[in-house]
């Protein structure tokens, strides 16, 4: 279930359901521009190049943990669990970073937002829109910045837009380490996929036979 619609068409009716389909609403405005951008300004990494993901675990949002969490759930990735699940506070890089994937990333489609746009996307600083190489990227596969004038042409993705549009689906949440907020949406999910097994499966009978609780009458 690698296309995030079939994640969501699991979840429908929920509000999981209704958080991941407005984030593959800005998932998919991203991509175009993101890919217009990159194309246009001859912006890639140098072959081979993870150097972000061995060193740095991202701060993501409930929402987009939600969706990783659902993706590595429904495609029974329990390696990748694992790993998630093993990772300490304290571990340099990301436990879903994996050199010998195609990506790099054990969970490219449904990466969240800091992986897709970080070091392809124009930033709003003081003087306005700016765009600054990765400090571990070359002159072969990226140019040193891109002025202000030649951004805004281009309608060059700017992060912060695009973060104040993932974080506005949380409400008053904030955002947490990937492995922390991944290890608590999983506990989530897990429990909305028993409970709505339990309302569409044939066999919704008791597992253990515990007797239904019998209201009892109050006292008068
Ligand atoms: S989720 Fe993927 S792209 Fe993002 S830091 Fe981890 S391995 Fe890298
Ligand atoms: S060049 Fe920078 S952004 Fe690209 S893969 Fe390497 S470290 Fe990550």
């Amino acid at each position: 279930m690698d296309d995030i619609a079939g994640i969501c068409a699991r979840f429908e009716g929920t509000f999981v359901g209704w958080q991941i389909a407005e984030l593959q609403e800005i998932y998919q405005a991203l991509e175009p521009e993101s890919r217009d951008f990159t194309s246009k300004f001859s912006i890639s990494c140098p072959s081979g190049c993870g150097t972000c993901c061995e060193r740095f675990v991202p701060d993501i949002t409930y929402s987009e943990a939600r969706l990783v969490a659902a993706w590595l759930i429904l495609n029974s990735r329990s390696r990748l669990v694992q790993a998630v699940e093993e990772w300490k506070s304290g571990d340099r890089g990301c436990p879903l970073y994996n050199p010998d994937t195609p990506y790099h990333c054990t969970v490219y489609p449904v990466r969240p937002l800091v992986c897709r746009l970080f070091a392809a996307c124009a930033t709003k600083g003081k003087a306005g829109m700016e765009f600054r190489r990765c400090r571990f990227n070359a002159d072969a596969t990226a140019p040193q910045e891109i002025e202000a004038p030649a951004l805004e042409a281009a309608g060059a993705p700017v992060m912060q837009d695009y973060a104040y549009r993932v974080r506005s689906l949380e409400g008053a949440g904030g955002v947490t380490l990937l492995p922390e907020a991944v290890l608590a949406a999983m506990d989530e999910l897990r429990f909305i996929l028993a409970a709505t097994l339990d309302e569409q499966g044939p066999d919704n009978s008791n597992p253990d036979d515990t007797p239904t609780p019998t209201p009892t009458p109050l006292a008068s």
